[in-house]
């Protein structure tokens, strides 16, 4: 059957599979910006509580030119949405790099390997893996949790997955996913110390890259960054900073109460409650954190969370000036010839 063409207006048909690159895991964009040593931006896609394809159509289009990867959430704050494998698969469709968010609490091993395997043949290129927020955290507090691996775990096998050609089992895998794999860490929840050991332990298990929870605190990211530089783990592994702007004083401080391992300083919020405009200045304080960040030694770029605030994405990009001119993917210009241009004339 001809999978159904989405009723919002895309532009042309997606740029054909890039070509395989020597000493690269994946054959996707994040890894390829991330390996020439450019800025990365990767953004998160709040997922539909729909079955509509337009849904996630109509948000990842703000992205459209700024980003190099759109994180797919796997029912984060274990709150139920469209599957994080489901908006992969309609993204591919159209040619932008989805990063498959895999939570451990809702499937086991076999399911986990099934799921890898399936959203590689769609044209995944990038994974996070996560352990996941508890069930008590979400909106069905009495589903049963699986947690069959963690998220290093998860890192392992789906390395042995990629690089051994097998599933943990020991059974052949005819063709081997090939995948650009990452993790979260969370520089700003104590204990301090231990964050940079676990990231340590994290790369060993397989992680190429990370993507930090919200940084509203460069001090402490600093500290965390001078210990990562220290154990060398900037040398094997990409740090992206997570970001997002804060719509409210008040949302802020519903975050610091109610969102697990958010950190929010006092004068951030009072910088907000401060402000005529308080949106505005919320998005300001994000361009104005993105560009401290972007000055770290080791950080190799920023993992935007703009939570329902998708259109505030290309503006917030834009004004940090981060990307320095380059243009990343931008559905709009993708043809099948740009995987052949090099690498500055790419649109990626
Ligand atoms: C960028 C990003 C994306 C995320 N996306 C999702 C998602 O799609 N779905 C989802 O369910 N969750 C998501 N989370 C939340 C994340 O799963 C939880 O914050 C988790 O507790 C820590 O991250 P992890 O899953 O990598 O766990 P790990 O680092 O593997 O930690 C495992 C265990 O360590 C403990 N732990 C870790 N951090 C803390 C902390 N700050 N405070 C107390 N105990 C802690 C917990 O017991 C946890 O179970 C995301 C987090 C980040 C930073």
């Amino acid at each position: 059957m001809t999978p159904p063409i989405p009723s919002t207006d895309l532009g042309p048909t997606p740029a054909s599979p890039l070509p395989e690159l020597p000493g690269h895991t994946s054959r996707g964009r994040l890894e390829r910006v991330l390996r020439r040593g450019e800025f990365a931006i990767t953004a998160e896609l709040n997922p539909p509580d729909s079955a509509n394809p337009d849904d996630v159509y109509e948000r990842v289009k703000h992205f459209d030119g700024f980003v190099d990867g759109v994180n797919a959430t796997d029912g984060s704050g274990a709150n139920c949405h469209m599957s994080s494998v489901a908006i992969c698969a309609l993204l591919t469709r159209v040619g932008y790099s989805p990063i498959l968010q895999i939570s451990c609490r809702d499937y086991n091993r076999i399911a986990i390997q099934g799921n890898v395997l399936g959203a590689a043949a769609l044209g995944v290129c990038n994974v996070l893996a996560l352990t996941g927020d508890g069930v008590q955290s979400g909106d069905h507090p009495e589903a049963k949790p699986v947690f069959d691996l963690d998220s290093t775990s998860l890192l392992s096998v789906i390395k042995i997955m990629r690089d051994e050609r097998t599933f943990l089992s020991g059974r052949k895998i005819t063709d081997p996913p090939r995948l650009f794999l990452g993790a979260a860490e969370n520089p700003f929840a104590p204990p301090y110390d231990w964050r940079p050991l676990r990231l340590a332990k994290k790369i060993a298990a397989g992680a190429q890259y990370i993507q930090t929870q919200y940084c509203y605190d460069v001090p402490l990211l600093k500290q965390f960054m001078t210990k990562v530089r220290d154990m060398g783990l900037d040398e094997k592994c990409y740090i992206l900073v997570g970001v997002g702007p804060l719509p409210s004083a008040k949302t802020a401080r519903w975050m610091r109460s109610n969102v697990a391992g958010v950190h929010i300083p006092d004068e951030v919020i009072k910088r907000i409650e401060g402000a005529e405009n308080q949106k505005a200045e919320g998005i300001k304080l994000c361009i104005d954190l993105i560009k401290e960040i972007s000055e770290i030694k080791g950080v190799a770029g920023v993992h935007i969370m703009a939570y329902r605030k998708e259109e505030s994405v290309g503006h917030i990009v834009t004004e940090s000036g981060v990307l320095k001119g380059r243009q990343p993917f931008r559905r709009a210009f993708a043809t099948p010839a740009d995987s052949e241009m090099p690498p500055s004339a790419v649109a990626m």
